[in-house]
């Protein structure tokens, strides 16, 4: 995170203003919610303490981000560790630094947690039957929604207090009726806690609130009104509401000033642009072709035609786009600069090491810290 050359290429620009009025759109959008930062889409120490400012929680899947978010300031209480896989020292490493709060979703992490962090505020993760997002996360994650009633009680009898059900509808989800399915099927599980006489204090909704990309997303008001209404028809008026956005807060505040490398007319008979930057310091995400990135260039208003855009590396893999149509100008040439925008979700915290020896993306913070 360190602002060496100004201007280095690739580099990713993060604009502050654009972190601090998301929160506030998504703070106006669902009033009554607790918002919690999930931390791994943009692990920028300014954004941690513009947000901890603003009054937001965290979603913290190490101890790696644990420690990032106290250096930042943030305390401990606000922080759910939210990874529901966590080996046994983590947990108790979590529970010394003062996490009090943790998500799970098997009963081998539930016990672990019992042991070592006996006492704590428990979400279970269940796998909701919402419609597939744009980056889906399979069925990695979540247990049956019978599973998380009965492990509920489970750990109530194992001294934890019960926070309640959590699901996650899978990154970049454009249909709103993902929560409304997960609502219904979260307020079931709460019915049934309901019959033990186990309260439900909080429902979780996850994240997966999409922005725009090549391909227009439902706006942060529509998607809010929907998760309102669903939760008011499952939920009594005392439940707390908790979201848990990366992409929403973080993925329009950045722009990746890029470079072309090399344009070639390669034996498919396809143009080929080779830029700086890539699937292994930056562009993770274009793994699969899932998020389709805008591309801006000084050459824009020249014609446009079809490429093909690849990554630096000596990589197979390190492609970016072959079967999303790309259109770019025909005069583009080695040396241009390319910014790609959108970009400030899961590409700088995704780069690699220094993959073949490309360094990781570097980051940029623009804008004030506090207003
Ligand atoms: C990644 C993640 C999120 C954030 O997802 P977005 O799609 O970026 O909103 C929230 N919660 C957990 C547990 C996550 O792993």
């Amino acid at each position: 995170m360190t602002n060496r050359n100004l201007l280095e290429s690739p580099r990713l620009v993060i604009d502050l203003h654009r972190v601090r009025a998301n929160y506030q759109a998504l703070r106006a959008a669902l009033p009554a919610a607790r918002i919690r930062f999930a931390v791994k889409a943009s692990p920028v120490p300014e954004i941690i303490r513009l947000l901890n400012d603003e009054g937001a929680e965290f979603d913290v899947a190490s101890i790696g981000e644990i420690e990032l978010c106290i250096a930042q300031g943030v305390d401990p209480a606000v922080m759910c560790y939210g990874n529901p896989i966590k080996k046994a020292a983590h947990i108790a490493a979590a529970r010394a630094a003062g996490v009090r709060r943790y998500a799970f979703d098997t009963e081998d992490d539930l016990a672990r947690i019992a042991e070592h962090a006996p006492g704590a505020e428990v979400e279970c993760r269940f796998l909701s039957s919402a419609p597939q997002s744009q980056t889906p996360f399979g069925t990695k994650f979540g247990c049956d929604p019978g599973e998380a009633k009965r492990l509920l009680v489970r750990a109530r009898d194992l001294g934890l207090r019960v926070a309640g059900p959590y699901f996650h509808v899978g990154s970049q989800q454009t249909d709103p009726i993902a929560w409304r399915i997960g609502i219904e099927q979260a307020g079931a599980i709460a019915e049934a806690l309901a019959v033990k006489d186990i309260p439900v204090p909080s429902v979780n909704v996850g994240g997966g609130l999409p922005i725009s990309y090549a391909d227009a997303a439902p706006e942060l008001s529509e998607l809010g009104a929907v998760i309102a209404e669903a939760f008011a028809t499952h939920f009594p008026e005392h439940t707390e509401l908790v979201v848990e956005p990366g992409r929403a807060l973080v993925g329009n505040t950045g722009v990746i000033h890029a470079e072309v490398v090399n344009v070639r007319q390669a034996p498919d008979g396809r143009r080929w642009i080779y830029l700086d930057i890539g699937r292994y310091n930056g562009m993770a995400e274009t793994e699969n072709e899932y998020i389709a990135y805008r591309f801006e260039t000084d050459r824009d208003d020249d014609p446009m035609d079809e490429a093909v855009v690849a990554g630096p590396t000596c990589d197979g893999d390190d492609v970016l786009y072959q079967r999303t149509r790309v259109l770019l100008p025909t005069t583009l040439r080695a040396g241009d600069p390319v910014r790609i925008l959108d970009t400030g979700a899961y590409t700088a915290s995704y780069s690699s090491v220094s993959f073949n020896g490309f360094p990781p993306l570097t980051v940029h913070v623009i804008g004030a810290e506090r207003e």
